[in-house]
């Protein structure tokens, strides 16, 4: 029997795979800390004590699970469920 992927067990949301970041920088306003990481397409996007575009991401999208950079050594949070993975 196979092991299931060890980030799709933190929640069922979360993808197989954590996407690569598209960069150091939030794509929308190009704040370069705090930042915030998309799990299933790479986004990064800034923290809600900024302009919070990794949570408008997440919620415009349909992406729930977003990891601190730099991923994946921070916390992990998902929208769907608001809690930490
Ligand atoms: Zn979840
Ligand atoms: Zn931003
Ligand atoms: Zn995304």
């Amino acid at each position: 029997m196979e092991l299931l992927p060890t980030t799709t067990s933190r929640c069922p949301h979360a993808p197989a795979e954590v996407a690569a970041p598209s960069g150091a920088r939030c794509e929308e306003c190009d704040s370069t800390f705090n930042l915030r990481l998309c799990a299933d397409c790479g986004h990064v996007g800034c923290c809600e004590s900024q302009a919070g575009h990794a949570r408008a991401h997440a919620l415009g999208a349909g992406h729930p699970v977003i990891l601190q950079m730099p991923a994946p050594n921070g916390f992990w949070w998902c929208y769907a469920e608001n809690r930490y993975l």
